[in-house]
């Protein structure tokens, strides 16, 4: 006998704010990274690759900093191989 085991993905329109925790952290980064809003706009919509999100965990795990996650040293993370931000941009 098998079940259904359908998964579904929220989708919260961020815009009108419906899930609080969405919410706070869009508005973390408008305040503290506005370049990064769009990235996570798609994502709370849906609407985004799995490289963005992986890109906007790796943002969250190190509170908005490239840097950080430059130079992560967490090598036993799941995602520390497709961490974004690993060179240095060209100046
Ligand atoms: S790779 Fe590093 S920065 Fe990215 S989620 Fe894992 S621990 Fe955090």
């Amino acid at each position: 006998m098998t079940t259904s085991t359908k998964r579904t993905r929220s989708t919260a329109p961020v815009g009108q704010f419906s899930d609080a925790k969405r919410a706070r952290m869009l508005c973390a980064v408008q305040r503290d990274t506005p370049s990064k809003a769009g990235l996570f706009r798609r994502i709370y919509a849906g609407k985004a690759s799995p490289r963005d999100v992986i890109k906007a965990q790796c943002l969250h795990c190190c509170w908005l900093e490239e840097a950080a996650i430059r130079e992560c040293t967490a090598t036993e993370c799941p995602l520390w191989d497709f961490r974004p931000y690993q060179r240095e941009r060209a100046t």
